[in-house]
C-alpha cells in the first residue's frame, strides 16, 4: 500500500487550523467563545454583543478542526499522507504553530504516537524491506541547542556544515529504535527532559523549540524493479509561543517586557511564507536561525510539510488568535 494519494503528492505544504475548546481557567474566568468552525473549511470571529469586527472576520483552510476533534482525526485527514511520504525517502516536517496554551504539545504527542503506529504498521506489511529507525532530540533555546537523548551534553551544541548531510548537529546523540516500544520509550525521554527544562527555566517551552527526528531507512531484501534503498528524515516540531514571532501586536502595541522575539521562530516564518509563494520568491534565509539550519533539507525542495495552527477559542486571546490565522493564511 502506497500512503498519499495523488492530490496529496502534489501539495508541499498543508496548512490546517485547529480550535481546541475554552479550559478550565478561562471559563472560571468567564472568557467568552471568540471563534467557531462554521463547517470544514472555515473559521469564523463571532462578534460579540454591540461590537463592531475587525475585518477579516472568517478565514479559509483546506480542513479547520473544531474543539470537540479528536487528535486522531487532525493527524488522519492533516498530517498522515505527509508523515508517511518519508517511508518512501521523502524528507517531511510536521509542525505545531501557535501561541502558549493554544495545545501544541497536547497536539503534537497524539500526532507524533500515531505516526508511530503507522510507521510500525507499514513494516509489518511490507515484509520484503529491511527498516531501519533511528531517532534524535534536540530543543533550541535562545539559539541555543541541546540534546534531549543526552543529559550531559550541555545547552550549546554546534553546528557543522557536512558536505554530503548539510547541516549536522555535533555531538547529538542518535540512538537505533530495537521496535515500537523502545522508540516510544526514547520519545518518552526527549518529552521528559523537555519538562526538567522547563521547570529550571521559568517559561522554558514557551521560549523553545523541541524537535525529535527520526530517520527511516529501508532497502529492498532481493533484486526487483522496485528502488532498492530509501531514507528520510521524519521531523516533529513544538515551536515556541507564536506570540515570541513578531515584534508588535496587531493593534502595533509593544510586547510586554521580557517577551523577547525569537529568531528562529521569525526566521521560519520567512522561510515558510517564501517556501508558499514558490520559486519566484528569490533567496530562502534558512542559515539566518538554528531552527531553519537544521531543517533545511526537511523544508522546501523535494521535502513534505505538515503545519498544525493551534488556537486559543478565547476572547482574551483573539489578537494573538487573529495573528496565528494570518500566519496560517500566508502559509498556504
Ligand atoms: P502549548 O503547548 O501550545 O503551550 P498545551 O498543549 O500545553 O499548549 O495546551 C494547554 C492546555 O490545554 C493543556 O492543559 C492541554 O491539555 C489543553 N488542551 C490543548 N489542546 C486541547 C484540545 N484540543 N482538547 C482538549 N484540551 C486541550
Ligand atoms: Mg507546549
Amino acid at each position: 500500500s502506497t500512503p498519499g494519494g495523488p492530490r496529496s503528492r502534489e501539495e508541499k505544504i498543508v496548512v490546517t487550523v485547529r480550535l481546541r475548546p475554552l479550559n478550565k481557567r478561562e471559563q472560571l474566568a468567564k472568557d467568552q467563545v471568540a471563534w467557531e468552525c462554521a463547517d470544514d473549511h472555515n473559521i469564523v470571529y463571532k462578534p460579540q454583543p454591540q461590537e463592531r469586527v475587525a475585518q477579516p472576520a472568517s478565514f479559509t483552510f483546506d480542513r479547520v478542526f473544531g474543539p470537540l476533534s479528536l487528535t486522531e482525526s487532525v493527524y488522519e485527514e492533516g498530517v498522515k499522507n505527509v508523515a508517511l511520504s518519508a517511508l518512501m525517502g521523502i524528507n517531511a516536517t510536521i509542525f505545531a504553530y501557535g501561541q502558549t496554551s493554544s495545545g501544541k504539545t497536547y497536539t503534537m504527542r497524539g500526532i507524533t504516537e500515531k505516526a508511530v503506529n503507522d510507521i510500525y504498521q507499514h513494516i509489518v506489511n511490507t515484509p520484503e524491506r529491511d527498516f531501519t529507525i533511528k531517532i534524535s532530540g534536540l530543543e533550541i533555546y535562545n539559539e541555543n541547542v541541546k540534546d534531549l537523548l543526552n543529559s550531559e551534553s550541555g545547552r550549546n551544541l554546534k553546528l557543522l556544515d557536512d558536505p554530503e548531510k548539510g547541516t549536522v548537529v555535533e555531538k547529538l546523540v542518535e540512538e537505533k529504535a530495537k521496535n515500537d516500544q523502545h522508540l516510544r520509550h526514547l520519545i518518552s525521554i526527549c518529552e521528559a527532559q523537555r519538562q526538567v527544562g522547563e521547570t529550571a527555566l521559568n517559561d522554558n517551552s514557551s521560549r523553545s523549540h523541541q524537535i525529535i527526528r527520526l530517520t527511516i531507512e529501508s532497502t529492498l531484501r532481493e533484486n526487483s524493479d522496485c528502488v532498492r534503498s530509501f531514507i528520510a528524515s521524519l521531523n516533529f516540531v513544538d515551536l515556541a509561543g507564536s506570540e515570541r514571532a513578531s515584534q508588535t501586536h496587531a493593534d502595533g502595541a509593544r510586547l510586554r517586557e521580557g517577551c523577547h522575539i525569537n529568531l528562529s521562530l521569525m526566521t521560519l516564518t520567512t522561510v515558510i511564507r517564501k517556501l508558499s509563494v514558490g520559486k519566484r520568491s528569490g533567496h530562502v534565509p534558512y542559515r539566518d536561525s538554528k531552527l531553519t539550519r537544521i531543517l533545511q533539507h526537511s523544508l522546501g525542495g523535494n521535502a513534505r510539510t505538515a503545519i498544525i495552527c493551534t488556537l486559543s477559542p478565547a476572547l482574551s486571546h483573539v489578537e494573538q488568535s487573529r495573528n496565528t490565522l494570518f500566519f496560517a493564511t500566508r502559509a498556504k
